[in-house]
């Protein structure tokens, strides 16, 4: 029977909970303490103090528990933390040597699909873009391009479409060619990318892993820690220096403990939400994996446990004008960018990705949060 708070055989809930690690033995302190210190020295002998520290850009007692802790949320061998989600997201891409090709599905943040055509073709880099919803396409351009790295957003933002990623797994396996998920709408306790195939998950922590809108991070978790791709990833995140800082390490395992509680809210009031827009007569279409009405619900049945996340998104019956006429409306849920907070947003997407961008102008995203629901409906109710 795990008893101890760093067992890893115990449920995840509990890990979460005592931040993936016990008091700290010499002091009885139940919460780590924040490292600042940016280097570390030596003894006579000219030995470490503590072996693995030297300066804190390569390690950091706060990075190894919390990324400790996000291998085993992950089901993975190793994780490593990143100043924030694009800066894991950028490590990942340079997986790719020029010459190589990229195959991305398309429709997927915004911020992704930016960089990765500016990083790709700055880096003679083959980008080739796919809707991964639709199978035998997406395996057809895996054959025919012979990627290096796919890239794919589970479920993605802002159409919540759900990729087959074991399907998809086991054709990058046979081509060669290396897996990745952003699973970050999704979060690690209700999608495990990494027991369906992948060999790499990727998340922004500035999301739901941390939770309370207040730092940037990213993770990068790997099913093979001797992999080549993790060795040049660890080694990267090292060498080109995209490091978390202290305090926010320190904060993003704070918000770690309360991770378990805070999606299983999400979860319910998405649902619920979902379900009370469905009927609205002002809307014309709710995207949400959780609804029996999503064309890929029972895949996201089968690869989802315990929730189809905080994320959905709405279409309006009277276009862009009711959208943006609701959306000036609402009193609780907060208009901004972002999602994974405890407080629910609400964002015009079109209006931050552009008329190009491929959003519908009468498409609102909701990121819901931990609110009562009752309050949610209320105020939904009364701006529509
Ligand atoms: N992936 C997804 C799905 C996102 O929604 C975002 C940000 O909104 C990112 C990655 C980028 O993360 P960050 O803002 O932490 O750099």
């Amino acid at each position: 029977m795990p008893n101890t708070p760093n067992d890893h055989r115990l449920h995840l809930d509990s890990l979460l909970a005592h931040g993936g690690g016990g008091h700290d033995p010499e002091t009885g302190a139940v919460v780590p303490p924040i490292q600042t210190a940016t280097t570390f020295v030596r003894d006579e002998a000219y030995e470490l103090i503590k072996p693995g520290h030297i300066y804190s850009r390569d390690n950091n007692e706060l990075f190894s528990r919390t990324e400790k802790l996000i291998a085993a949320l992950e089901g993975g061998a190793d994780s490593r933390l990143f100043a924030s989600g694009m800066a894991a997201i950028a490590a990942v891409a340079r997986l790719v040597r020029p010459g190589g090709t990229l195959l991305a599905q398309s429709g997927i943040y915004w911020g992704t699909t930016l960089f990765l055509r500016k990083h790709c073709a700055r880096n003679k880099v083959a980008l080739v873009e796919a809707d991964a919803s639709d199978l035998q396409a997406f395996h057809d351009e895996i054959s025919v391009t012979k990627p290096d790295l796919v890239w794919l957003e589970v479920p993605s933002n802002p159409f919540l479409k759900v990729a087959d990623i074991a399907n998809i797994s086991a054709h990058c396996r046979q081509a060669g060619a290396l897996l990745c998920v952003d699973a970050t709408a999704a979060t690690p306790l209700i999608l495990k990318p990494l027991s369906l195939g992948a060999d790499l998950v990727m998340h922004s922590a500035t999301k739901a892993l941390n939770g309370h809108s207040d730092l940037l991070g990213g993770v990068v978790t790997a099913n093979d820690a001797a992999s080549e791709a993790w060795a040049f990833l660890t080694e990267e995140r090292k060498m080109a220096g995209a490091v978390l800082g202290s305090f926010e390490a320190w904060l993003l395992l704070r918000g770690l403990r309360t991770l378990a509680l805070r999606v299983e809210r999400m979860n319910e009031n998405a649902m619920a939400l979902a379900r009370h827009l469905e009927k609205h007569p002002e809307i014309e279409a709710v995207l949400y994996p959780g609804l029996a009405s999503h064309p890929q619900h029972e895949l996201a049945k089968s690869q989802m446990t315990g929730g189809f996340g905080s994320v959905l998104s709405v279409l309006f019956k009277g276009g862009k004008d009711a959208a943006l006429k609701s959306v000036g409306a609402l009193d609780l849920f907060q208009r901004a960018t972002s999602l994974g907070g405890t407080e629910s947003l609400v964002e015009h997407r079109q209006t931050i990705e552009g008329p190009d961008s491929g959003i519908p102008d009468n498409l609102l995203r909701l990121s819901v949060g931990i609110e009562h629901i009752d309050d949610l409906i209320a105020d939904l109710d009364q701006a529509l």
